[in-house]
């Protein structure tokens, strides 16, 4: 009989404290699910085998957008659809409205989860396929194998974080809440995400991610989001890039932040940037920054060359972008 899942059983919590007990008492053999769109295909792939699967989407304190003074907090459950459409996310956050815009395609989006797209696995050309395929070429150190497919030598995965929400929240100086049995911690997304694909995020295996939390920009803050991928409708990104800058009313540009994902393990951060009046030639000078602090690898299915030669591309269309976008206030 073919059987395209593991058999599992499935619990509903209807409280964070419920779940938590769930992830205790089954320590090591249970997986959370949010809206299943990444969890479910890798699932059918073999990639996990847990015996308990725990659905959050009744835990009604992961959910909802709250704007307070200092910052937007951002509920796990918060849908992708809802955080591309909302307006007045679009009008405070513009680059994560865009992002989350750009997340797979319309159906997936309405299942989709921030936490899920927070949390998402690293994805490597070696890794998402059936187990039939990666048995054929002897797995791989992700799952069940000793060689790295892509460095060959290399010791560590290096399966490429592919979360179109991770380079924007980075870039916009996000904090993730993330709770377990010993309570609540906080910590900003850049230290979440760990430099190793087998598993890229601190997560314990008996946290739960509640809440994205993000500072409220100031009126001079200006920010854009761009990505790479082969179907405008649907793919994972074949590079991402988010851009945030301020700029004063005599064009002068200060603090400016430019993130890099879907290269490697963990989104990157290129800096030092140059500050100054924006004009092309500044333009230039971060766009070059970024050329040569990227060097996609061949974990993802296209031409490595022309990822890196989209970099500058897409640094030019984000400055482009974020200028044209309405001031935040
Ligand atoms: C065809 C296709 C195209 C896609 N394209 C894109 C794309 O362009 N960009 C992109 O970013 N993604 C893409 N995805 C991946 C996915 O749809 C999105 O990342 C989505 O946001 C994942 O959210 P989810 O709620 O469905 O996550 P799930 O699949 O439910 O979970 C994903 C992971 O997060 C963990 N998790 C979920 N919620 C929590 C939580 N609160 N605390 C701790 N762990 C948690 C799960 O255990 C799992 O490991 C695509 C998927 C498909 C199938
Ligand atoms: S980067 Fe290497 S170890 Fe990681 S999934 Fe790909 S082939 Fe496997």
């Amino acid at each position: 009989m073919l059987r395209i899942a593991p058999t599992f059983s499935v619990a509903t919590p209807a409280t964070l404290d419920e779940a938590l007990a769930l992830l205790a008492r089954h320590r090591g053999e249970a997986a959370l699910v949010a809206g299943g769109t990444d969890f479910v295909p890798n699932l059918k792939h073999g990639l996990h085998a847990p015996r308990i699967v725990i659905g959050l989407g009744g835990i009604a304190a992961l959910r909802g957008i709250e704007f307070g003074p200092t910052e937007v907090s951002l509920g796990a459950l918060v849908g992708i659809h809802e955080l591309a459409t909302h307006p007045e996310v679009a009008a405070l956050l513009p680059s994560l409205s865009q992002a989350a815009g750009q997340i797979a395609g319309p159906q997936l989006r309405r299942m989709g989860t921030l936490g899920g797209n927070v949390c998402l696995d690293t994805r490597c050309v070696y890794i998402n396929q059936s187990e039939s395929w990666r048995s054929a070429l002897g797995y791989c150190l992700k799952k069940d194998g000793d060689t790295c497919h892509v460095t060959v030598t290399g010791k560590k995965c290096v399966a490429a974080a592919s979360n179109d929400s991770a380079p924007v929240l980075i870039s916009l100086g996000a904090q993730v809440d993330l709770v377990g049995p010993n309570g609540l911690r906080s910590l900003p997304l850049e230290e979440f995400y760990v430099n190793d694909g087998a598993r890229n995020t601190v997560l314990a295996e008996d946290e739960i991610l509640t809440r994205v939390r993000v500072p409220r920009p100031g009126a001079t803050r200006r920010m854009a989001f761009e990505k790479l991928r082969l179907r405008g409708a649907i793919d994972f990104p074949l590079l991402n890039l988010a851009l945030a800058y301020d700029l004063d009313s005599a064009g002068v540009l200060s603090r400016p932040e430019l993130v890099v994902g879907a290269i490697a393990a963990r989104p990157r951060r290129v800096r030092p940037l140059p500050e100054g009046l924006l004009d092309a030639a500044l333009v230039d000078a971060i766009a070059q920054k970024a050329f040569d602090a990227v060097r996609p690898l061949t974990n993802i299915n296209a031409d490595v060359d022309w990822r890196r030669e989209m970099v500058p591309v897409l640094v030019r269309r984000a400055f482009a972008a974020s200028r044209s976008s309405p001031e935040v206030s």
